[in-house]
């Protein structure tokens, strides 16, 4: 008898965890394949840090075929789910189409960057959702700097500016490390330190980290408050240009950064599929089944999965409830291929940390609330034991941080025009190169080209050409 086939689409917090449990449990008796853009695992929590210099950027990401040695791991972006034929069809890196037929299917494609229908930041403003994203800001950050240096007052200033939207764990992490970063870059050039630099933190919310206790939201803002970084809540942005940004209280800010942090979406390939959605995710039932489709399941960011702690709420997108709905995903596919039952995902809140750089963090590791050193060894401690390889490599990178001068050189790899905020696929740079030319020809999934099934046009590849101001970064 031919072994069934299991189809894990993403491999995040949940697919990586789904694939890693279901591979261990199969045995070999069931054929697990993978299906990733990236031939990694990326742990997005300390992406913060690979933007500010503390961690080089290999150090936060773990092979896929090297640690899912039972899996098949196909490199590539599903575009298309026929849920009636049970079939995948994606694209791989390099143009090729394919196929991957399966019995059961696990839909674990997390999130993409939230736009706003704010003028003038889907072009001027930048995500933080992928590791393009972290190297473009770490050069970007660098380069301001250095051209502010040799720049007159008022066109250093306005590239020692930087404005951070959204004060939720990401953006609050990226503007507390971000401040310690410049302050690094200031100690490291006789020119710099003359600059004076400015952060900006801003949210419409009426207090930072918002979604979270209070507790960790006042630890914030004091941190934030002594390094000097400005906190704007019940502010938002009303426009953005290439020269700054208007926020709604009236000031105009002079500004070549602009971080969007306000939230993510579901992935787009979400509303492809024709399944019932809640605020754009699959809506699943506590056993993470599609309804009416027992063979298809969907966990983490992508997935509402009902929060069975908290009645009429749907799970939260964090990675501590994806990569824990990943390990439920794995037993209940195992259970459906036998006569076991499966079991509903529950999962009781064991707190949060927010990782603010310097040793400081907040945290409330089982509800109790720390701040200073001990909040910063229970974060770093956290982030060690919660990533599933790479440990000695990032505590080694944070032991030379704390002894060295951060590096602050810039390669200028990832440039402003290949990682736009609005993309379905923050994971990959857009990067000149042969499906550009298939487009062009007319056999690419470009817009035009696009089947109908697509949900959104296709930004794996330079389908944009760089505007000349893009071009220049
Ligand atoms: C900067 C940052 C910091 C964060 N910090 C924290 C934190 O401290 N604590 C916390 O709990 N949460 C944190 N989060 C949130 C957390 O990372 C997400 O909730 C979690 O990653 C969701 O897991 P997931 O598996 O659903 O999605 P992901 O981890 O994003 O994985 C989705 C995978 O699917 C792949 N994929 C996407 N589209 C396709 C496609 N069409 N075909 C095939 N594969 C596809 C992607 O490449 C990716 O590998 C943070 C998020 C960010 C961005």
């Amino acid at each position: 008898m031919s072994r069934p086939r299991i189809v894990i689409v993403g491999a995040g917090f949940a697919g990586y965890q789904a694939a890693r449990q279901l591979t261990r449990a199969a045995r070999g008796r069931a054929e697990v394949t993978v299906l990733n853009p990236t031939d990694h695992f990326l742990y997005l929590p300390l992406l913060p840090q690979v933007a500010t210099g503390v961690l080089e950027p290999r150090r936060i990401t773990v092979s896929l075929p090297a640690t899912l040695r039972d899996a098949r791991v196909v490199l590539g972006q599903a575009e298309h789910v026929d849920l009636d034929g049970r079939t995948v069809r994606y694209r791989g890196p390099e143009g090729n189409t394919g196929h991957l037929p399966y019995d059961r299917l696990v839909l674990a494609v997390g999130s993409v960057n939230k736009l706003l229908p704010v003028p003038g930041v889907a072009e001027h403003a930048h995500g933080f959702r992928g590791l393009p994203e972290a190297l473009y800001l770490r050069d970007h950050i660098t380069r301001q700097m250095e051209l502010a240096a040799t720049e007159d007052e008022d066109d250093a200033a306005a590239r020692c500016t930087f404005v951070v939207v959204g004060a939720g764990y990401t953006g609050t992490e990226v503007a507390a490390q971000g401040r310690l970063f410049t302050d690094a870059l200031m100690r490291a050039r006789p020119r710099h330190e003359a600059l004076t630099t400015r952060w900006l933190l801003v949210d419409v919310a009426p207090r930072i980290l918002p979604e979270l206790d209070e507790r960790l939201s006042r630890t914030a803002t004091r941190v934030l408050g002594e390094r000097g970084v400005e906190v704007r809540t019940g502010t938002s942005v009303k426009e953005a240009t290439g020269d700054g940004v208007l926020l709604t209280d009236g000031e105009s800010v002079p500004t070549r950064t602009l971080v969007w942090c306000v939230g993510v979406r579901p992935d787009p390939l979400a509303e492809s599929l024709g399944l019932p959605l809640e605020r754009g995710r699959v809506l699943v039932e506590p056993t993470l089944q599609v309804p009416g489709r027992p063979e298809v399941f969907a966990c983490g960011d992508v997935a509402a999965v009902p929060d069975v702690e908290r009645p009429g709420e749907f799970t939260a997108m964090t990675a501590q409830h994806a990569w824990r709905q990943g390990k439920s995903v794995a037993e209940n596919v195992a259970a459906s291929l036998t006569s076991r039952t499966l079991r509903p995902y529950r999962h009781k809140d064991l707190g949060f940390v927010v990782d603010l750089g310097g040793g400081e963090a907040a945290a409330n590791p089982l509800g109790l609330p720390l701040s200073g050193l001990p909040a910063g060894l229970v974060t770093r401690g956290y982030h060690l034991a919660a990533m599933p390889g790479n440990r000695v490599r990032v505590a080694a990178d944070w032991l030379l941080d704390a002894v060295l001068p951060r590096q602050s050189v810039q390669l200028g790899l990832v440039r402003s025009w290949s990682v736009p905020l609005d993309t379905a696929s923050p994971e990959l740079a857009r990067v000149p190169g042969e499906p550009e030319k298939q487009r062009e020809a007319g056999k690419g999934p470009g817009p035009k080209n696009a089947p109908k099934t697509t949900p959104a046009p296709d930004t794996t590849s330079p389908i944009v050409a760089p505007t000349p101001d893009q071009a220049k970064e």
